[in-house]
């Protein structure tokens, strides 16, 4: 698949969400497509999440891999189902997932229970989906705000953890977003085409 490779490793747990079907579109879409649960990235963000392994042995977490490399087909599908900008980059050339070059992350403890968050990976749930497809923005914009860095009125445990998780991220090679406290980039995302899947 065009230089992609598969993460696997037991210190990463492979949760992908769009492979499960309580996520915001309702749908098991990677499943649906045929692409499954498998967390594709390209070499150098499989190389930085690995080269976290000590860390995370040290911290005694896991990592929750939840999103990585998107099919194409998959986000055409999910549009569909969501057509509502905010949800989805409305071209898929422009999200990250698409080229590999973003995983959306959380910290687990050894047994795979996520630690404490402001949100659930992610804060698009169907719920909100449905909302906002009805015409009401309301909640969904309200709750989104707790899945930004700068939001401050969630626990305190909530807080730090998600401050670990940046950090962690920051110093093997990724970069946060302001508005999605689980999505990381590679640094220099910019440089890798997006990848088509067959
Ligand atoms: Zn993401």
């Amino acid at each position: 698949m065009n230089n992609l490779v598969l993460l696997e490793d037991s210190h990463f747990i492979i949760d992908m969400m769009y492979a499960r079907s309580n996520n915001m579109v309702g749908q098991a879409v990677y499943q649906e497509i045929g692409f499954g649960n498998k967390a594709y990235v390209h070499p150098v963000v499989r190389k930085a999440l690995l080269s976290m392994i000590p860390e995370l042995e040290r911290r005694k977490c896991k990592m929750r891999i939840c999103d990585a490399y998107r099919p194409p087909l998959a986000h055409k599908k999910m549009l569909e189902i969501v057509p509502i900008k905010g949800f989805f980059a409305a071209d898929y050339k422009r999200s990250n997932h698409c080229h590999g070059t973003a995983v959306d992350v959380c910290l687990t403890d050894l047994e795979g229970h996520n630690l404490v968050y402001p949100t659930q990976i992610d804060a698009y749930e169907e719920k909100y989906a449905k909302q906002v497809l009805a015409g009401d923005f309301s909640q969904f914009q309200q709750h989104l705000q707790k899945a930004r860095h700068d939001y401050m009125c969630v626990p305190s445990l909530a807080i730090a953890n998600r401050i670990i998780l940046r950090s962690m991220m920051e110093r093997y090679g990724f970069e946060a977003i302001p508005h999605e406290w689980w999505h990381y980039n590679i640094k220099g995302w910019a440089n890798y085409p997006v990848v088509e899947w067959e």
